[in-house]
């Protein structure tokens, strides 16, 4: 298996519950004392947070596309963006590294081709429901996407930056998800993208009358198969 370097600290959280996923289904496919190898680059996320405030991606990207390649320079042979709204500048990574890009939006739209959904609903902060570089990329594959109406992004978005990524889980802002969720499946969709890191802290299947799609958990798979030599 290559070493697999994750880009991470968007935020340290979610990328706990990466490296432990990671690990656990390492040893649970391998058995013994296997575990995965990976180089985990953790950023300090206020700078992230302070640059995606102010709009500044160009910035963000070189500084993600210059951790990619130390990254690849420590030996890194796959590398993993352990955020969805970080990859607003996947290009700008992709283009810095010679190693395989696993990236998560791709890998969560296979997922959903797989289960036979087509339209799901979308999770995420303001810029990954909001931007399109996410649900483009879905549109590319397939998959339509349906947004929580604007007083439920606001929501959506807050509850990740004030709750989530502190790592506080709030029974009452579960609730919200739930009835978010619902007006979601309302609107048609079929299925709902958690599509920030940290939203399956909070949200799991039973929180959801459709299937849930996790992207942290669907990332590490996709990561695993890509280090195993197995990159679509
Ligand atoms: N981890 C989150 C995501 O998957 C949000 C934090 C960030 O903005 O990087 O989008």
């Amino acid at each position: 298996m290559r070493t697999i370097g994750v880009l991470g600290g968007m935020s340290w959280e979610s990328s706990a519950a990466w490296y432990r996923l990671a690990n656990e289904r390492v040893r649970a496919e391998r058995g013994g004392h296997h575990s995965a190898p990976i180089l985990l680059d953790s950023l300090d996320f206020a700078e992230i947070e302070a640059m995606q405030a102010r709009g500044d991606w160009d910035a963000a990207g070189r500084l993600l596309a210059e951790h990619a390649r130390r990254l690849e320079a420590a030996g890194a042979g796959v590398i993993a963006l352990a955020t969805n709204t970080m990859h607003l500048v996947a290009d700008q990574i992709e283009a810095a590294i010679s190693v395989p890009f696993v990236h998560l939006v791709d890998a969560t739209a296979r997922a959903i081709k797989a289960s036979g959904l087509s339209t799901v609903g979308l999770l995420g902060t303001a810029f990954t429901m909001e931007q399109p570089f996410y649900r483009e990329r879905l549109a590319r594959h397939g998959v339509r996407s349906l947004i929580p109406g604007e007083e439920d992004r606001r929501t959506v978005h807050t509850v990740i930056y004030d709750e989530l990524v502190f790592g506080v889980l709030n029974p009452d802002s579960r609730q919200r998800y739930r009835e978010i969720i619902g007006r979601l499946v309302d609107a048609g969709a079929e299925g709902v993208i958690l599509g920030c890191t940290e939203i399956e802290l909070l949200i799991a299947a039973e929180d959801s009358p459709v299937p849930v799609f996790p992207t942290t958990a669907i990332h590490v798979d996709a990561t695993l198969a890509a280090a195993s030599g197995d990159h679509p």
